[in-house]
């Protein structure tokens, strides 16, 4: 695979860019495998770039029944932040977003990713008390944050109104080196990296049957035919239960839709992150100009990707008390993918009732941000056979024996 530099761009420029090489190859899949990996999200390809980089473990397959990143990874907002409140939480999302600050160098693909400040703003009392509490947590975990004044929050979003009669701003939670990346590189950077060491990328290729024999995994029945694998990681996000189902086991999770929205583009006016979690509603500004905004989950389960009128309304109507600009925007387009909840509002990284099969899920409606550091902990579960300190908190058991990482505060609305 030849390396993307600015030399490969001047050279293709002379020779009117007809050299480049496909991203990743599209093979036919072999018979066997020593590790399948379901699903070609951002989580599932990071699975199988750090099983490949980190372990040397390169005959991987990762089987995906759509199209690479069409799932929640090309569908959410690109919200990153690192700043929960308990230390597991901390700990696997500070370090994916340490991660994202040299994924463009290590991947070798421009993540775009741009550490621009996330602000959770704090409009209740009560979450004036809950994000001083993060905020003190945050600073024994080592992740920089700071719990920051009405005026401020006005001096870093000149366009936020912090008088609102409903809600007015009372302070935030800020993180100066959260932000956004492009969703669709994360997902195409891994790709590409993966392919590029020598792993089968199948698309259009479902998995609708788990095979075991004395209760260790020996392969899956897909769209494509029967393929045999050593190891097993089934990391498909909103349609985790049905994969647990066809492994034997039931998972503590409810699958929902998220929508999200942009408006037309306009000119730069908010150079960070905000959300709202109060009033459910989050803004950022695209590099293309669009505000993208997001809002909160639908009220029931489905596992419809689409959209709904209702919620353009609602979110709308929460975010334009606080930011009174929008009311005269257009909006442009919206969508909705499957996300993944638990009770606890955290992950699930673990060993599965089924020998050599591990899941990867609960992410919800937070799991871009967390796509390298789950990546990277997943690798090391399924190269072991055992999690490492990353994902040791995250098992199954946690349900069973009520050791819950509470990440409702953090993780309830926002991302
Ligand atoms: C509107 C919206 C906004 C969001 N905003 C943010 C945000 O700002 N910040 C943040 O951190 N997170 C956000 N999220 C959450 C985040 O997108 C997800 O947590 C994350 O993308 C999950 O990644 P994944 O790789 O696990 O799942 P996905 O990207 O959904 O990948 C799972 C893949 O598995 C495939 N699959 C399913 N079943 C099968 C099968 N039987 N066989 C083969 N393949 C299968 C699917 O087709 C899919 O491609 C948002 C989500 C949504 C929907």
């Amino acid at each position: 695979m030849r390396r993307y530099s600015a030399f490969a761009i001047a050279r293709e420029a002379l020779r009117f860019h007809s050299g480049w090489a496909r991203a990743w190859r599209s093979p036919e899949p072999k018979r066997h495998y020593q590790v399948i990996v379901i699903g070609a999200g951002g989580h599932g390809l990071a699975t199988a770039y750090y099983l490949g980089r980190n372990f040397g473990i390169r005959d991987v397959a990762v089987l995906e029944k759509g199209w690479l990143g069409g799932g929640n990874t090309g569908r959410n907002t690109t919200i990153i932040r690192s700043n929960y409140l308990q230390d597991p939480s901390a700990a696997i999302y500070e370090k994916s977003r340490s991660l994202y600050e040299t994924f463009s160098q290590d991947v070798n693909f421009n993540a775009m990713f741009s550490p621009r400040g996330v602000i959770m703003l704090a409009q209740t009392h009560h979450e004036v008390r809950g994000y001083q509490r993060t905020a003190r947590a945050n600073a024994l975990q080592g992740v920089e944050t700071e719990f920051i004044s009405p005026e401020r929050v006005k001096e870093i979003v000149p366009i936020i109104n912090i008088d609102g009669p409903r809600y007015p701003v009372l302070g935030g939670l800020w993180q100066p080196r959260g932000g956004t990346a492009r969703h669709d590189a994360i997902a195409w950077g891994y790709a590409r990296a993966c392919s590029g060491m020598g792993m089968d990328i199948i698309q259009q290729c479902e998995v609708t049957g788990i095979r075991s024999e004395g209760g260790v995994v020996r392969g899956v029945s897909t769209t494509k035919g029967e393929i045999d694998c050593d190891k097993l990681a089934i990391v498909v996000a909103g349609h985790s239960g049905r994969l647990a189902e066809m492994a034997g086991f039931r998972l503590p999770i409810e699958s929902v839709a998220l929508q999200a929205l942009v408006s037309e583009p306009i000119k730069p006016c908010m150079d960070c992150v905000v959300m709202a979690n109060t009033v459910h509603g989050y803004m950022s500004q695209s590099d293309k100009g669009e505000m993208v905004i997001g809002g909160g989950t639908d009220g029931f389960n489905s596992y419809v990707q689409r959209g709904s009128f209702h919620h353009i309304e609602e979110t709308v109507r929460a975010l334009v008390e606080t930011f009174p600009m929008i009311s005269r925007l257009k909006m442009m387009r919206q969508w909705g993918g499957i996300v993944d909840m638990t009770g606890d509002r955290s992950p699930i990284l673990s060993t599965t009732p089924l020998g050599n099969c591990f899941i990867n899920c609960g992410w919800g409606t937070g799991g871009f941000k967390a796509i390298p550091g789950s990546g990277w902990a997943m690798a090391e579960l399924v190269a072991k056979g055992a999690p490492g300190p990353l994902a040791a908190e995250f098992g199954l058991d946690r349900f069973r024996e009520g050791r819950i990482i509470d990440e409702s505060v953090a993780a309830g609305v926002a991302h």
